[in-house]
């Protein structure tokens, strides 16, 4: 495959939305593989913001050094109430042309999708993607970069909070980001070992759940831990735990919320790699003239998904899995 496309001279990359581990791999990817094809770098701060007013700079290859191991974005990421309008997108399109920027990678989740496929429809720039964003709720790809991270800060404070529960004969609940989608809750139930999982795509009951708890307490189960999503219809973990402590005494009931802690930390070896993989490959996507898409992996092989098919599908979450967390927590 040609990689060479010679209208494409610099190639623009930015971070939006949420933050999430691995996003800094995905930017030294994006830059090496950039420098590799002979293409200059170009890197824009704070996400659309920084796009609306000019915020950039040239990166080299050596720009990206000793930044794959960090969290967060050295890019800085921001929410841009601009990028909403079609002025600021304009203003944009304009910064763009007059860097002679040719075209824009952008990582980060489907709000950051939307805007780039306005930013394509209404101005014609060429636009890639990558997914970025701990939820893993991108269709287009089996795993977007920081969830795996993400689910490993959660099995490690699972293990932590196992062992102080098991000391007092606690029932803990445990809040995990997730507020559309259960993939964290559900990955990290399953890898750390948990009594019942609660997500936005299969809510139980409060009677089915103290149900399962009961039959914890006959197995002689010395503490249980309930993961809870925190878009779930039934309510927060606090809400939760209060309904099944008034009718569930067998354990001292207790809530935790990991909240941000989620969000950072070192990334993993996965999405180490995957970011990797992607960032190469958004920038090849590129270079073959293709625009309007997002870079995922499916099945171990890099997917290449349209804008427009990854934001109006929703990824589907196994349920198989919850089947398989009922056997584990016998
Ligand atoms: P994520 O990319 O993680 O889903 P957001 O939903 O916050 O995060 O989207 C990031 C940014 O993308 C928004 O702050 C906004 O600037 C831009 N954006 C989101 N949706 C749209 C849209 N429909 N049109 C234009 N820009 C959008």
């Amino acid at each position: 495959m040609l990689y060479e496309n010679p209208n494409i001279r610099k190639i623009a990359v930015l971070t939006s939305g949420g933050d999430a581990p691995g996003m800094n791999a995905a930017i030294r990817a994006v830059v090496r593989a950039t420098n590799f094809y002979g293409k200059e770098s170009i890197a824009v701060y704070r996400g659309y913001d920084g796009l609306i007013e000019g915020d950039f700079e040239t990166l080299t290859a050596r720009s990206v050094s000793n930044i794959i191991q960090r969290g967060g974005t050295i890019l800085k990421t921001a929410r841009c109430k601009g990028f909403f309008h079609a002025e600021g997108r304009a203003k944009a399109a304009e910064n763009l042309r007059a860097h002679d920027i040719d075209a824009l990678i952008v990582i980060g989740g489907d709000g950051t999708f939307r805007g780039a496929t306005a930013l394509y429809e209404e101005h014609g720039i060429c636009v890639a993607g990558i997914p970025g964003t701990i939820d893993n709720d991108l269709a287009g790809t089996d795993y977007t970069i920081g969830y795996d991270t993400a689910c490993n800060t959660v099995i490690t404070a699972i293990d932590a909070i196992r062992d102080t529960a098991s000391s007092h004969h606690r029932l803990f609940f445990i809040e995990v980001m997730g507020r559309d989608a259960g993939f964290i809750a559900l990955r990290a139930a399953i890898a750390g070992g948990v009594e019942a999982v609660l997500i936005p795509e299969h809510m139980i009951t409060t009677d089915e759940l103290i149900k399962k708890l009961e039959t914890g307490a006959k197995n002689k189960k010395s503490s249980s831990l309930v993961i809870v999503a925190e878009g779930g219809k039934s309510g927060n973990a606090m809400e939760i735990a209060q309904k099944v402590d008034e009718q569930f005494s067998y354990y001292d009931t207790k809530v935790t919320v990991l909240g941000h802690v989620q969000r950072g930390g070192t990334p993993s070896c996965l999405d180490r790699e995957i970011a990797g993989r992607m960032g190469v490959g958004a920038v090849e996507a590129i270079l073959s003239s293709k625009t309007g898409v997002m870079v995922g992996i499916i099945n171990n092989e890099i997917a290449i998904t349209s804008f427009a098919e990854v934001v109006k599908t929703k990824k589907s979450i196994s349920l198989e899995m919850f089947r398989i967390n009922e056997i584990l927590a016998v």
